[in-house]
């Protein structure tokens, strides 16, 4: 391939599925170039399986879902390499060359093991997210999906960047894994989702603090883990509950927003 009097040598990741209609290349951080292709996108249908899954995205568990079996905690494997790239950063900011000096060679050293201790997270957590999208795709017909948008990135902790890096990816994922096998996914405005009822609807007067981890509705009396109720929300706004009942087929839409 060559562009721009560049010549490279493509070492194909996989076969491309049909013949692309444009190509982008770039190159990353490690000085490696990439090409990726685009290819119009073709449906492959899964069984159908009769049941349906909420998904709502948080900071103890990535995704907490409406199903026992489909949360997604935080990965310790990320953890551990999020803290590794934190102290790669530190060491490079601690070696940064003053204005108009030439970068020391332990600077260089400490911005390469950032770009690869980048790189790896990035990687990682892809690969969690596509392998757990694939398992939520495959068990369920219809996927509700909280909307989350990390407004706050810019003024928050490290710990809460790589949670939502983590959630945007995740998300992607699943919207993504979705659609490729022409599943119905439901995009859900996050608005309320832990002020609400997964069970009666009803809406509680008062936000929940953040520590309180249970949800009791003063209405219907439910009680249940805060982000399992929701989840249930979720569910219930994309239209496909009945509230209550786990895994059943979609009912009349309420108030869903289709993806
Ligand atoms: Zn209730």
């Amino acid at each position: 391939m060559s562009g721009r009097g560049i010549v490279l040598t493509v070492v194909w990741s996989r076969r491309l599925p049909d013949q692309p209609s444009s190509v982008r290349v770039y190159r990353d951080s490690l000085g490696h170039w990439y090409a990726s292709f685009v290819v119009p996108a073709r449906v492959e249908p899964l069984p159908e399986t009769g049941r349906v899954i909420g998904a709502d995205w948080g900071v103890k568990e990535i995704a907490t879902t409406s199903s026992d079996e489909h949360d997604l905690p935080h990965a310790e494997h990320g953890r551990k390499a999020a803290r590794r790239l934190a102290r790669y950063q530190r060491m490079m900011a601690r070696r940064r060359p003053a204005q108009g000096q030439k970068a020391s060679k332990g600077y260089l050293r400490a911005r390469k093991h950032v770009a690869r201790a980048h790189a790896k997270v990035v990687r990682q957590r892809q690969d969690t997210a596509r392998k757990w999208a694939k398992r939520v795709v495959r068990d369920h017909d219809a996927i509700a999906v909280e909307d989350f948008r990390p407004r706050f990135l810019a003024r928050t902790s490290m710990a809460r960047k790589a949670a939502d890096a983590a959630i945007g990816a995740t998300k992607h994922a699943l919207v993504e894994m979705g659609r490729k096998h022409g599943r119905d996914m439901r995009l859900v405005h996050p608005a309320h989702t832990t002020m609400d009822c997964g069970w009666c609807g009803a809406r509680a007067k008062h936000r929940l603090a953040l520590s309180e981890r249970t949800y009791t509705c003063t209405a219907c009396g439910v009680s249940r883990p805060r982000d399992k109720n929701s989840a249930h929300v979720v569910l219930v706004r994309a239209g496909l509950g009945p509230a209550g009942v786990e895994g059943t087929r979609p009912g009349r839409p309420r108030d869903a927003r289709a993806a």
